[in-house]
């Protein structure tokens, strides 16, 4: 049997065609933020999974995964390591490229965040192809911590179940509408 949270979560997330561009439907999570018992389901949810499993490392890709995943990383006594766009973190990075329908961008992660073994949950808001939290993987991987899991609020229905992306499980709350 489905949560009956679940419902709520995927009536509270507003659909907008054609932003940023026509023919995308965006999938706006800024309307479930405005419905404290929405949100604290949300979280609720993911900080029920992944308690007692040894996590230390929560990640969050920039900008969706700095909302969700620091209260989730808090409950879980983990420390939250943010992935961030390019140029935007001051001390020394590792970088991954990933492809876009459209060109290409990058996630960077500060040196010294992570050490070996550790092991890590990596958040967003919403996966798509899955190229953005492919490269999360790489960079945790490459900084030697083991990645448990990815979880996303909204994924595509292929997501839904037992989908891997370089092989380690994603997780996603509801799907994309
Ligand atoms: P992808 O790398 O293709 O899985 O795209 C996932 C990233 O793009 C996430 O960081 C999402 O926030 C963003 N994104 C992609 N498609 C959408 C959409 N339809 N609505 C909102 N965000 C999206």
């Amino acid at each position: 049997v489905e949560d009956p949270r679940l419902q709520g979560i995927s009536a509270a997330i507003r659909v907008v065609p054609h932003f940023p561009k026509p023919g995308i439907m965006f999938n706006d999570i800024t309307t479930l933020l405005l419905r404290p018992k929405v949100f604290k389901d949300t979280v609720d949810i993911l900080v029920e999974r992944y308690r007692g499993m040894g996590i230390s490392i929560v990640a969050g890709i920039e900008a969706r995964g700095f909302i969700f995943g620091p209260p989730v990383a808090l409950a879980l006594g983990a420390k939250f390591v943010p992935l961030r766009k390019p140029k935007k973190l001051p001390g020394q990075v590792i970088s991954e490229n990933y492809v876009l329908e459209y060109g290409t961008d990058c996630l960077e992660m500060h040196v010294g965040a992570v050490q070996p073994g550790e092991h890590a949950l990596i958040i967003d808001d919403l996966v798509a192809t899955g190229g953005t939290l492919c490269a999360a993987i790489r960079l945790l991987e490459r900084a030697g911590a083991e990645v448990d899991e990815c979880a996303c609020i909204i994924g595509l229905p292929k997501f839904k179940g037992r989908c891997k992306l370089n092989g380690k499980p994603v997780y996603i709350l509801v799907e994309c509408r």
